[in-house]
Order: C-alpha cells, then sequence, then structure tokens
C-alpha cells in the first residue's frame, strides 16, 4: 500500500467465465486457483453461481475446506442459479450494486480467463484502484496465454499516452495461483496521479 505495508489478504474476489472455454486448461486453472485460496485460508468472493468457472472454482474452494461467499443478483438467483454448497451468500438488487458489493468485501481481485463479464469486472477494479477509489491489488491468472492481449494493449495504451507505466504495471500476471496470491499480497499502490501532462492530482 501506499504507506509501505504490504496486505494481508482475507479475502480475494475471482471474475471468471461463466462458461467453461475450450480446453480443460481452463478448468484445471480454475480448481487450482480454489484449492490455493482455501489453502491459504483466504475467503473466496464470487458470482455465486454453478456456471461454467465460476461453479468449478467454488466447487475446488469448498471441497479444500475453504470459505465461499457468492454475491448474486435478484434476478439469477429467482432463475435458480445460486450454488447450492457455498458458506454464505448475499443477494444484491443488480449486476452494478452486486460488484459494488464483491469489491468491498475483497481485499484483492484475480480474473480468471472470460467474457465480457470477467473483462468489465477485471477493467473496474483496476480503474477504482488507480483513481485511488479503493486500493487495492489486482491480477490475472494467465492460462494458455488469454490475458496477452490485455496485456499488449495496455502497452498500446501506455506508448499512445493514455496510461502511466505505473498504472499499466499494476496488473500482476502470473500462471501459477500461489505465485499469483504471494503477488497480491506484495503489492503496494504506486504514488503518482493518473494524469499525464496535466495538472491535478
Ligand atoms: P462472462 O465472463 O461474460 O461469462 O461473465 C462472468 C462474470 O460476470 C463473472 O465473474 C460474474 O461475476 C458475472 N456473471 C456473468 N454471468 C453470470 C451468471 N450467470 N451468474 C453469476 N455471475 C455472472
Amino acid at each position: 500500500m501506499s504507506n509501505g505495508q504490504t496486505t494481508a489478504l482475507r479475502s480475494v474476489a475471482v471474475f471468471c467465465g461463466s462458461n467453461f472455454g475450450v480446453s480443460p486448461e481452463y478448468t484445471d486453472a480454475a480448481r487450482a486457483l480454489g484449492a490455493a485460496i482455501a489453502a491459504r485460508g483466504i475467503t473466496l468472493i464470487y458470482g455465486g453461481t454453478s456456471k461454467g468457472l465460476m461453479g468449478v472454482l467454488a466447487d475446488a474452494a469448498l471441497a479444500a475446506g475453504g470459505s465461499v461467499t457468492g454475491v448474486i443478483n435478484q434476478r439469477l438467483h429467482d432463475r435458480g442459479h445460486l450454488h447450492p454448497g457455498l458458506s454464505r451468500h448475499e443477494i444484491a438488487p443488480h449486476m452494478r450494486e452486486r460488484k459494488a458489493r464483491m469489491a468491498e468485501l475483497a481485499d484483492a481481485f484475480i480474473a480468471l480467463p472470460g467474457g465480457l463479464g470477467t473483462l468489465e469486472e477485471l477493467l473496474e477494479a483496476a480503474t477504482l484502484t488507480q483513481l485511488g477509489d479503493h486500493e487495492k491489488a489486482y491480477g490475472v491468472l494467465d492460462t494458455r496465454g488469454f490475458y496477452q492481449p490485455l496485456v499488449a494493449m495496455l502497452a498500446l495504451a501506455t506508448r499512445e499516452g493514455f496510461l502511466k507505466p505505473e498504472h499499466r504495471d499494476m496488473l500482476q500476471i502470473e500462471s501459477d495461483p500461489h505465485a499469483l496470491l504471494d503477488r497480491l499480497a506484495g503489492w503496494r499502490r504506486p504514488d503518482v496521479s493518473k494524469w499525464i501532462g496535466q495538472p491535478g492530482s
């Protein structure tokens, strides 16, 4: 953090696909991450359903004796999407409140591969850290090079003058779950303002 201390991770929010992806490597990665989070005694915060990688992740954390909190929205809950075996769950009125609640509950964020929902959740968490609305680490578990195009996009945004290198580098990238959790726990927010060549902080 900006005061020089590192974060003790008590809870991590994981964003990931509500589909499985084409390769078993994705389900393997979700399983390994769920088990690693549980092994460290970290509470898993996630979308609360049994769908796709989300279900695999939650099942793995629960099977390893972990604590899992699902934050689901009312509509998906009413359609019967809630995972039946969670340690606890909360119901939020809509997707936006749900995301805000997940961010409140989590000390850090991880994205596994996923689609629009996953990318949106990751980039919102990143934006709030960049602006200082919260000071929480975030990273991706990079399976099959899935996140390399995002890394390239952030490099382009930096070269083109839209993103500071310090903010580009806030995204932690690892393919091993324990290495990623170590990085998130050791992360410190860079002490730079968002704006390039403009007054204001
Ligand atoms: P996507 O990557 O588009 O599959 O969306 C997955 C992400 O969006 C997850 O991290 C969830 O937080 C949220 N999401 C999308 N669909 C669902 C669903 N059916 N149940 C719960 N969360 C969902």
